[in-house]
């Protein structure tokens, strides 16, 4: 169990809620996959579950297999809809403060369009 508590008012909570708007790019039942507002690559979406999640750990401990199940899923449907699957692309997902994870609800990143380069910076 995460130390830190769910806070319903993060940014991707109020998306979910349809309380700021999002460029919408898949929904089903358990994950919603929306374009991210400062893109690091030509395709970058963001996939979340539904269910209130902190992080990667939290959602690994708590949620239900099917949840668990459909997220992974809709991350490859997501994928497939970005027409990124033939190509190849990255999944991400920043975990923590040496994650770099700013926002506090469960999201992996979908990276596409063109070659990613090194899977992880030199620090500094
Ligand atoms: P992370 O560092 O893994 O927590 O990534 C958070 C991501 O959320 C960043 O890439 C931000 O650009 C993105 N982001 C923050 N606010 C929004 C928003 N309102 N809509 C879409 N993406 C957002």
């Amino acid at each position: 169990m995460a130390a830190q508590q769910y806070d319903p008012q993060n940014v991707f909570a109020k998306i979910l809620r349809r309380e700021i708007p999002a460029k919408i790019v898949y929904e089903d039942a358990h994950a919603l996959a929306f374009h991210d507002v400062r893109p690091q690559a030509p395709v970058h979406v963001l996939v979340i579950p539904k269910g209130a999640y902190l992080d990667w750990p939290d959602f690994a401990a708590r949620a239900p297999d099917a949840e668990i199940a459909g997220f992974l899923r809709a991350i490859a449907e997501t994928a497939r809809l970005l027409g990124v699957e033939a190509a190849g692309y990255r999944v991400l997902a920043n975990i923590g403060v040496d994650g770099g994870q700013e926002v506090p609800h469960l999201h992996m990143h979908i990276f596409g369009g063109r070659k990613l380069g090194r899977m992880v910076p030199q620090a500094g």
